[in-house]
């Protein structure tokens, strides 16, 4: 029997005619998969609830932020704790410390840390602080890598190899994007010619290390020792965008599995545990240059509020104590080489890019290394396994082009429950 959405319907109908395409954040509105978002109203531990009544496993855990699941005892405890004593004072806090010693501790290429509201705003800053220390204005970025919705980062690559980027939106002006080079990820000699050529003008280099943004995509040694050796050939800042991998790939980040150091680095999702948090850090020569210790401007009236705070630091705290990163692992990889023997048992071309916790099930017969090859995936076979996996009760990112993510609460009955929905989602595919 086909779940019931009509309460779903009715709210998102009423959305419609209140908010830009009924919804606060576009890859919500299923505009890549068709049909009509779920409306929520509640998440507990890996399930969440739609207002239908129809329960799901949460494979996007809020597009990143839950790896302990959904309101974890200790951190809903944190909140209500933090709540008691006032949401905001606009003054310096206990807890604003306590945070910022979790990440410094956590990721040692952080040396000072500076809290902001989202990953946006900690991109966007980070940038900022790259151009103000070095007073060079270029900055290199990678097609299909997701850095928020910052102007000078919204850019899609220009006609040639090498050539300067121009605005994916409208409202950005052409001045906003022309000083930011866009290049193809996991491409060393790319690398290595717009080094030769502009080296001394590049303030920054900004990546995913490991790309979500684009699906899952997993960066070759090489190329990330290439982008180490050409910023410190250049004196250009690398920026490492662990907005999705901090705390996801390991309790160090995707820098404490690659063995890649970057010099700045930005946090999200994870960092505030469902709550709006996320930070900027590195090198202490770079951050000394943050306002009011330095001359580069940056600020918030809500950064480092006590709710958000206290929710972020009970968060890495669980994570700390237990260590889920193993069990992560292990099963999020037993999970992704299932799909791919159902995949393969269906005759469904397919690629599975897995690390850690992070997986992405591309129909696509070449392996994924960069935006190019991902957009080659027949996204008619995604929206099709996508809404089969929907009806049977199992949540997955509504989007070719992103990642999911596994949650430390999930157990082998609900891994089970996932192959046995993702065997009739793929023959329903197959049969297209
Ligand atoms: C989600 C994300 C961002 C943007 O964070 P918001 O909190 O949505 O502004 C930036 N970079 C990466 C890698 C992300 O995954």
């Amino acid at each position: 029997m086909p779940l019931i959405h009509d309460r779903s319907h009715e709210i998102f109908a009423k959305a419609q005619t209140l908010i830009p395409g009924g919804v606060n954040s576009p890859a919500r509105a299923f505009g890549a998969v068709g049909g009509t978002p779920v409306v929520m109203l509640r998440g507990d531990g890996p399930y969440l609830y739609d207002v239908d009544g129809n329960q799901y496993l949460d494979y996007i855990g809020s597009w990143g932020p839950h790896i302990l699941g959904h309101r974890h005892p200790q951190v809903i405890e944190a909140i209500h704790r933090a709540v008691d004593l006032g949401t905001s004072f606009g003054a310096p806090c206990e807890l604003e410390n306590e945070l910022a010693e979790l990440v410094i501790d956590a990721i040692p290429s952080i040396e000072l840390v500076r809290m902001v509201n989202s990953g946006t705003e900690a991109t966007m800053s980070a940038i900022r602080v790259a151009r103000g220390f070095t007073g060079r204005d270029l900055i290199v970025k990678f097609a299909g890598c997701y850095h928020g919705h910052v102007d000078s980062l919204l850019v899609k690559a220009g006609s040639g190899a090498l050539t300067l980027g121009t605005p994916s939106s409208p409202g950005i002006p052409a001045g906003c994007t022309d000083a930011t080079l866009v290049l193809e990820y996991n491409d060393c000699d790319q690398l290595e010619t717009v080094f030769r050529e502009r080296g001394d003008q590049i303030a920054c280099v900004i990546l995913e290390p490991v790309v979500g943004n684009m699906g899952t995509v997993i960066p070759d040694t090489e190329f990330l020792q290439t982008l180490r050796r050409v910023c410190d050939e250049s004196g250009a800042v690398l920026i490492f965008d662990e907005v999705m991998t901090g705390f996801r790939l390991a309790y160090g980040g995707a820098q404490s599995r690659l063995g890649v150091t970057p010099d700045m680095t930005t946090l999200g999702k994870i960092l505030g545990g469902g709550l709006p948090v996320g930070a900027y850090g590195g090198r202490r020569d770079i951050m000394q240059t943050v306002s009011p210790l330095g001359p580069v401007y940056q600020a918030g009236t809500l950064s480092g509020n006590p709710v958000a705070m206290a929710s972020g630091i009970a968060t890495l705290r669980v994570l700390k104590e237990t260590n889920p990163y193993p069990q992560l692992d292990d099963y999020t990889n037993w999970l992704t080489s299932g799909l791919s023997s159902m995949a393969a048992k269906h005759g469904i071309p397919h690629q599975i890019p897995q690390i850690g916790s992070m997986f992405t099930l591309f129909f696509n017969d070449q392996p994924v290394r960069n935006y190019n090859d991902a957009v080659r995936s027949n996204t008619k076979q995604f929206a099709a396994y996508f809404h089969e996996m929907l009806e049977r009760g199992i949540y997955l990112a509504c989007s070719q082009f992103e990642a999911n993510f596994a949650s430390a609460v999930l157990t082998q009955d609900d891994l089970n429950r996932t192959l046995q929905a993702a065997d009739e989602a793929l023959a329903a595919v197959a049969a297209l």
